[in-house]
């Protein structure tokens, strides 16, 4: 068995892994049969750089073993092996045991921004997402099964009592923070600015899938005035026992600006 940040391999047969979250659910498999590496996931772990995490850890413990691979077709499956270390050969791609970095820490690198200066500590990012849109401008929005449920009976029961919940930001992946940030950098902002309102790349909350920020009618989306608002006092009295917490309150030690509007599921049997 291995085990990294949010998986489990489990050796089905030598050739054949499954790969499982954390909470049992599968995603996927992955396989090493004649030469032949492969992974499959299913449809609501794709791009969430499962494979990159299977693959990199399945690597590293057979890092001792010759790992060839058959030179696929699809381009996609070639830059994705390449990423991972395996070079082109001359009828296949042969693996050399060097490992990619985390691609949040080669986008820290990008953005100029120093790991070891991040106080807001780093975040694993969601192993599955589904849809728990719309958001408040009409557009798709996606959070993990589990925190999609909660936001949905969390809104439900916010209704029964007069409150209206809207959704302005669920999900963002790393790749869409540092965009963030790098449009700030391009407006000549300072990364020092910029860092206590965005977290860095692999630091915010919003990748894990279970972070969402809210806005009500009577409120403008994302502003501090928000705490005055019916619907953040019901959440301070309600929001806990629907398994969310708000993160960011005044003075906290992530160094990131108040945020009334921020808050993040965690599953009750969660450390
Ligand atoms: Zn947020």
């Amino acid at each position: 068995m291995i085990q990294t940040e949010r998986l489990i391999l489990t050796p089905e047969t030598p050739e054949l892994w499954s790969i499982k979250d954390h909470s049992g659910n599968t995603l996927g498999q992955l396989g090493f049969l004649h030469d032949l590496f492969s992974i499959e996931l299913t449809e609501s772990s794709k791009k969430l750089g499962v494979a990159t995490e299977a693959a990199t850890a399945w690597l590293h413990t057979h890092n001792t073993a010759q790992i060839q691979a058959v030179k696929p077709k699809s381009l996609e499956s070639l830059q994705f092996l390449k990423k991972l270390g395996f070079t082109e050969a001359k009828h296949h791609l042969a693996w050399h045991g060097q490992l990619p970095e985390n691609q949040y820490q080669q986008l820290n690198q990008q953005l100029g921004i120093a790991t070891d200066s991040i106080k807001t500590p780093h975040h694993p990012s969601a192993c599955q997402l589904i849809d728990c849109g719309p958001d408040v401008f009409n557009r798709p929005a996606r959070l993990t099964p589990e925190a999609t449920q909660a936001w949905h009976e969390m809104q439900l029961t916010a209704t029964k009592d007069g409150v209206v919940l809207q959704l302005v930001s669920a999900y963002r992946s790393p790749k869409y923070q540092a965009g963030l940030i790098q449009k700030k950098l391009d407006n000549g902002q300072k990364l020092k600015d910029i860092l206590t309102v965005n977290a860095a790349p692999g630091h915010s909350e919003h990748h894990t899938g279970r972070a969402i920020d809210l806005t009500t009618p009577e409120s403008e989306a994302l502003e501090e005035h928000f705490d005055q608002s019916k619907a953040f006092h019901w959440l301070n009295e309600h929001a806990a026992s629907h398994g969310f917490t708000m993160s960011y309150p005044k003075n906290n030690p992530d160094d990131i600006i108040y945020e009334p509007w921020h808050w993040c599921y965690q599953a009750p049997d969660d450390n």
